[in-house]
């Protein structure tokens, strides 16, 4: 099913996430980005409109199954939009993680997820298998004494990991999940999600082929006829011919990937920090000239943003 082209609900001035999203408004997928950016937070006027979060993302089935993409620093507002930024803490949550890597803009809003606080919030976090161990392990050994004063195992929820290999497939809840390796440094999952008779693909870092060089087929797959596509756009042309193998993809080629997968709505994530809102507005205008004859609809991810799939 096509895609809507617009995002349906925006940030209209005031911060998005003190509104509540009310499940299942559209009987449909809902896609809200809380985090846009990649690499690197930032802040300032000049990222006003795109923000200066890095990754993460709300995915709201029908059902109101609550699936977080990433956990970067956007996640602190996305734990105030599903519970409550109240310093005594908001109502507890069961919630979904799908961690794409373990890279710092993908995993640092882990310890500020308000729900974690609360002993009766419930938190599954699916991510990549580690050569140096459990999952659970690896990031204990990032939230703690000295990095975070609370080790993570201390925090009051129930907090359950899984390590995911190469091509496993899984449910959460009525949602069927699908993970594949895609080229970036370090182990990297993307991910496909179907829903609600409505499919999303999730590949926020993914280093693009070089000249010559063969395509990824695992991405290809997992990107295969989605409605939706959230992929990495971090680098211009220019950009990339100095950063080839810094684990990125340019607009031209999340274009390309989008037209060869038969993707009907692309969206251009993992913003790069040194992109300010004006040149993220002629980034996206480029990406829809290109997408148009293939009659795909390009946005550019911005927090606040809803998207229906
Ligand atoms: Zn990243
Ligand atoms: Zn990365």
């Amino acid at each position: 099913m096509p895609a809507a082209n617009v995002p349906v609900r925006a940030a209209d001035g005031a911060p998005p996430w003190i509104r509540e999203v009310a499940p299942g408004t559209l009987g449909r997928v809902e896609l809200t980005f809380y985090g846009a950016r990649g690499s690197c937070p930032c802040a300032g006027v000049r990222y006003q409109r795109y923000g200066g979060n890095t990754a993460s993302v709300l995915v709201r089935t029908s059902s109101d199954e609550l699936i977080v993409l990433d956990l970067g620093t956007g996640l602190r507002a996305l734990g105030a939009a599903v519970s409550s930024d109240h310093p005594s803490g908001g109502r507890p949550v069961q919630a979904t993680a799908l961690l794409t890597h373990l890279h710092f803009d993908h995993i640092l809003g882990l310890p500020f997820f308000g729900p974690l606080r609360h002993e009766d919030s419930v938190f599954e976090v699916y991510g990549p298998r580690q050569p140096e161990g459990e999952l659970s392990g690896v990031l204990g050994d990032v939230v703690r004494p000295p990095f975070f004063p609370v080790p993570l195992q201390h925090l009051l929820s129930e907090l359950r990991f899984h390590d995911v290999g190469d091509g496993e497939v899984f449910a959460i809840g009525d949602a069927k999940v699908r993970a594949r390796v895609v080229r970036h440094p370090g182990v990297t999952l993307g991910y496909r999600i179907e829903a609600d008779g409505q499919s999303l693909a999730y590949l926020p870092d993914h280093q693009q082929p070089a000249p010559g060089e063969a395509w990824d087929h695992r991405a290809l797959e997992l990107c295969e006829g989605v409605d939706v596509l959230v992929h990495d756009a971090q680098y211009t042309q220019f950009e990339l011919e100095h950063k080839k193998d810094w684990g990125h993809s340019t607009v031209e080629f999340a274009v390309e990937l989008a037209r060869r997968a038969r993707v009907h709505h692309l969206v251009l994530f993992h913003h790069d920090p040194s992109h300010d809102d004006e040149m993220l507005d002629d980034m996206l205008e480029q990406a829809a000239k290109l997408a148009a004859p293939d009659r795909i609809t390009v946005s550019s991810a911005r927090e606040g943003a809803t998207f229906s799939i």
